[in-house]
């Protein structure tokens, strides 16, 4: 079972996973993301390689977790 998303990130209370108006425009709330990182390819070049991951940015859930607070 695939699950796209999940519900909460690690914060109890996080007034960022009770918004559903708001998604994570890392992710666009995919709660995966596909950033490049550098790859050495043992002679000293460095090529870029997609991987994908868990959105950091909003711990996997798809919404939008700014540093700010909330207002
Ligand atoms: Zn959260
Ligand atoms: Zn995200």
């Amino acid at each position: 079972m695939d699950t796209p998303t999940r519900e909460c990130c690690a914060l109890t209370d996080c007034p960022w996973c009770g918004r559903t108006d708001l998604v994570c425009h890392y992710c666009d709330g995919r709660g995966r993301w596909s950033p490049e990182r550098p790859v050495t390819d043992g002679n000293g070049m460095i090529t870029w390689a997609r991987a994908e991951e868990q959105c950091r940015m909003c711990a996997g859930t798809g919404k939008e977790h700014r540093h700010l607070p909330l207002d």
